[in-house]
């Protein structure tokens, strides 16, 4: 029998190690990988309720690095799938919403440490694998970003528990923060291990049931996301993973009553997508679903004359091309005034010059490859419409080859034209656009870095004058949901700065902030009057 108001350990950020060459987690973290590209294809079951399902639909699983090579095979689901795992979910709700809440806790607290121990190698070296992360890129995702996830997570619940109304003398008002009433649909991108599995974990965490489609070049780290769920004691039929097409999910969860929310993240064009089969069915819903959806960007590093040449150019060198520009936040285009720009440029060469390329495997590799063939495609059909353009240059990078993996050199391509195709258009991949304009027209720059694309998630201004920094922290207050001074837009930490973004990048719920859980629930206003009344008139009636 509960009966004292806990409170959770302090949540703190899980340090990121270093993964030296010869340190022991570099050691572990290489073994791991190796074992596991090594070993036998694993075959990944969808998780409905308390089955493991197999299909004989099998798609073939492999590195974005060597394609050629089989890690395992997914099992392609259908709608009666679908349907089962929302009857799962629907079927585990009534335990799960009524389990006390510092069991739900403990349960995240418990991954929490799973992750930061046994499962750490495990799911970095799953995410190297099928995403192609170096091991640091591998580090900040799937090992620290989730544990602060999980950890941060617990925390703002309880806040959110604490939060209650006044009650005047003779009364007690209290509010419950319920579950909402069906399942959540979670829908996730193949870019972050973290992102996909806090995408079920938050509403879960709040007594949520959730059914879970993950997209189909991330199943192979999903597996163990799934793994790491059930270790950490999620019961069965509380996160049912399906392996399905966006289409065929789509078709019967779009449909189902008991659809109470969707918690998104992708492209801005799928998100629009959802959002409208949503509104199509609005009448057959028991309750209006919350739509929570983090979508595309097109990131900016704008800089003042008075900026540092160095620290711009490194500010672009990583913010642009860490994990290929396939990062949401990932800079993608800069605007640099005419002082600056010939500094900045040998600088950013340069450094570009030396990256090295290949499997994260050999961890003297900067760049590894890009996810999987659409993406080189499209990457590719950029980079050569950019050659092919009077008003634009190529001043380094600019090949591409698949003949084994999907390498992309990193492109840093300069226009003449303020509003050139790729410096509004979202390329996810290592593709810099960069407009240098005449250092005195600042206000004008920071005006075309507002209206230039459609998107709003992170952006950063390069400056030493203050006055500067306030003109464009003021002028471009709409233009990222996440905003840094002298910094690269990227590596928002968990606790520190809670990310999402606005204008078609999505509802800037903020994941990993108490913003993002209270969508996941629905309060219930209690008041008890003590003593009430017993007679109906009022003293004004005399
Ligand atoms: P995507 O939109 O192609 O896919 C996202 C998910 O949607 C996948 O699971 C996919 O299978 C699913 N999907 C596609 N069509 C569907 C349909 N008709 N019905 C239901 N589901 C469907 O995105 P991606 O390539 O996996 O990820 C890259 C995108 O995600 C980029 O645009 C990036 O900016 C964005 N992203 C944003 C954030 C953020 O926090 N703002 C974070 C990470 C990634």
């Amino acid at each position: 029998m509960s009966n004292a108001l806990f409170t959770v350990p302090k949540a703190i950020n899980e340090p990121v190690k270093a993964y030296a060459p010869g340190s022991p987690e570099h050691t572990a973290l290489i073994s791991e990988y190796k074992k596991m590209l090594n070993q036998d294809p694993v075959d990944v079951p969808m998780y409905i309720g308390s089955e493991l399902v197999r299909t004989n639909k099998k798609k073939t699983m492999s590195p974005p690095h060597d394609h050629q090579k089989v890690l395992g095979y997914s099992n392609s689901g259908d709608a009666s799938h679908v349907s089962k795992a929302i009857d799962e979910a629907m079927k585990a709700r009534e335990q799960w919403a009524n389990l006390p809440w510092e069991q739900r806790a403990a349960i995240f607290l418990k991954a929490a440490d799973l992750l930061a121990g046994p499962f750490r190698s495990k799911l970095n070296a799953a995410t190297m694998l099928a995403q192609s992360k170096n091991v640091m890129q591998a580090e900040i995702d799937s090992a620290c970003e989730l544990i602060d996830f999980f950890r941060f997570n617990v925390q703002y619940m309880t806040q959110i528990y604490k939060d209650q109304p006044e009650s005047l003398p003779g009364m007690w008002n209290r509010l419950e923060y319920r579950p909402l009433e069906g399942f959540i649909f979670a829908v996730t991108p193949f870019n972050f291990t973290s992102i996909a599995a806090n995408l079920c974990a938050a509403p879960a965490m709040m007594g949520n049931v959730v059914v879970w489609k993950p997209a189909e070049s991330q199943i192979y780290s999903a597996r163990v996301i799934m793994e790491l769920f059930r270790a950490a004691g999620v019961p069965d039929g509380v996160i049912n993973m399906v392996t399905v097409s966006g289409a065929v999910a789509g078709e019967v969860i779009f449909k189902s009553k008991h659809l109470a929310g969707l918690h998104f993240t992708g492209s801005t064009g799928v998100f629009r997508n959802l959002w409208k089969e949503i509104g199509n069915n609005i009448e057959h819903y028991r309750t209006y679903p919350r739509i929570v959806g983090e979508t595309g960007g097109k990131d900016f590093v704008m800089v003042h004359k008075s900026a540092n040449a160095a620290e711009v150019a490194t500010a672009l060198s990583r913010g642009a091309f860490e994990f290929q520009g396939q990062k949401c936040s990932a800079a993608s285009r800069s605007y640099i005034p005419s002082n600056l720009w010939n500094e900045v440029k040998e600088i950013l060469v340069n450094q570009v010059k030396s990256f090295k390329m290949g499997s994260p495997e050999d961890t003297t590799n900067f760049i590894n490859a890009v996810i999987d063939e659409k993406a080189f495609d499209k990457i590719a059909e950029y980079i050569d419409y950019a050659k092919g353009q009077s008003d634009a240059e190529i001043i380094i990078g600019g090949s591409y080859d698949k003949s084994k993996g999907y390498f992309i050199e990193p492109t840093v391509i300069v226009t003449t034209n303020p509003k050139f195709r790729t410096l509004s258009e979202e390329i996810f991949g290592p593709v810099l656009t960069i407009y240098v304009y005449p250092e005195d027209q600042y206000e004008e720059a920071l005006k075309l870095v507002d209206e230039t694309s459609e998107y709003a998630l992170t952006g950063s201004i390069m400056a030493n004058d203050r006055y500067a920094i306030q003109i464009a922290t003021k002028a471009l207050e709409n233009a990222a949901g996440n905003f840094y001074i002298n910094d690269k837009p990227t590596g928002a930490v968990v606790g520190q700065q809670p990310f999402g973004g606005a204008r078609g990048s999505g509802t800037n719920d903020k994941a990993g902030a108490a913003m993002n859980l209270l969508r996941w629930v629905s309060a219930r206003t209690i008041k008890e009057t003590f003593v009430p009344p017993t007679d109906y008139k009022y003293p004004f009636l005399g």
